[in-house]
C-alpha cells in the first residue's frame, strides 16, 4: 500500500503530496467525481466507505522516508478525512500524529465542522500545518440537498473561525464553484479568519456550461485584491 503520493494533473495544483485514509466517502455530495477517479462503484463509494487496509502502517513507513520534506501532505483528495466513519475509526487523528512526528506538514481539507476541531491540538504543533474547508453554498437547505452528509456552511465557518483563533493557518477551497454568487458570499463572510483562498471551476457537469467563468474570475480576483487576501486561481479558471 502506498500512503503518501504525488497527485497528478489538476490535483497537483492543490497539493504536492497527498494521502487518502479511507476508501469511499459518506458525505455523498451529488457532484462528487471521486468514485470515477478511484474506479469504484458510486453507490458503494458513498454507501459503504471503509478504512484503507494497512493504511497507518504504510503511512508510518512513507512518512519516515520523507521525514523533514518541506512539501505539505494533503488529507485528502478522494475522501473527506472527517467523514462520519472517522468518528468511529479516528484514522485522521492518528495520521496527523504520524506526520507531526516525522516533521511533515499536514493540510486538512474537509466539509466537516466542529468535529474536525477536535484535532486542532495536533495541528497547532507545527506552524506549517493548515486547516481548510470546501465552501460551496451559504444556504443550509441547498447545502443539505447537494452535500447531504457534510456539515452545514455555518458549522464550517465556525471551524475556520476556531482554527484562526488558535493561530492555525486557514484556507478555503472554492471548488467546485457550483454558484459564483455563493462563492463571492462565502469570501465576504469568511474574510476575517481565512488566510488563503483557492478558486477553481465546476467541471464535468452540463450545468457548469451556463456559468460565465471569465466574469466570475474577474469578480473574484477584484474582490480578493480589494480585501488584500492571498489566493490561488486554478489553471482551469485562469484559462476559462
Ligand atoms: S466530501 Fe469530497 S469525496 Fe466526499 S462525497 Fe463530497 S466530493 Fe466526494
Amino acid at each position: 500500500v502506498q500512503a503518501i503520493y504525488e497527485p497528478k494533473g489538476r490535483a497537483l495544483e492543490y497539493a504536492p503530496l497527498a494521502c487518502n485514509l479511507y476508501r469511499g466517502c459518506g458525505h455523498g455530495c451529488t457532484y462528487c467525481y471521486a468514485p470515477a477517479t478511484i474506479r469504484m462503484n458510486r453507490d458503494e463509494f458513498h454507501g459503504n466507505p471503509q478504512p484503507r487496509l494497512g493504511i497507518l502502517e504504510a503511512l508510518e513507513k512513507d512518512a519516515k522516508k520523507l521525514a523533514g520534506d518541506p512539501r505539505p501532505v494533503l488529507l485528502s483528495f478522494t475522501c473527506d478525512p472527517y467523514q462520519p466513519i472517522n468518528d468511529q475509526y479516528g484514522l485522521t487523528r492518528q495520521a496527523i500524529h504520524i506526520l507531526n512526528r516525522n516533521n511533515l506538514a499536514v493540510h486538512i481539507l474537509t466539509k466537516r465542522g466542529k468535529l474536525a476541531a477536535h484535532d486542532f491540538d495536533l495541528l497547532e504543533r507545527n506552524p506549517l500545518n493548515a486547516f481548510g474547508t470546501t465552501l460551496t453554498w451559504t444556504s443550509p437547505t441547498t447545502s443539505r440537498e447537494w452535500e447531504p452528509g457534510a456539515s452545514l456552511p455555518e458549522e464550517r465557518w465556525e471551524a475556520l473561525r476556531l482554527a484562526h483563533k488558535r493561530h492555525i493557518p486557514t484556507w478555503v477551497s472554492l471548488e467546485p464553484a457550483l454558484s459564483p454568487r455563493a462563492a463571492i458570499m462565502n469570501i465576504r463572510i469568511t474574510r476575517d479568519y481565512v488566510d488563503l483562498y483557492k478558486i477553481g471551476k465546476w467541471n464535468y457537469d452540463a450545468r457548469a456550461k451556463e456559468i460565465d467563468w471569465p466574469a466570475f474570475r474577474e469578480e473574484v480576483t477584484a474582490l480578493l485584491d480589494r480585501l488584500g487576501k492571498k489566493y490561488l486561481i486554478k489553471r482551469d479558471l485562469r484559462e476559462a
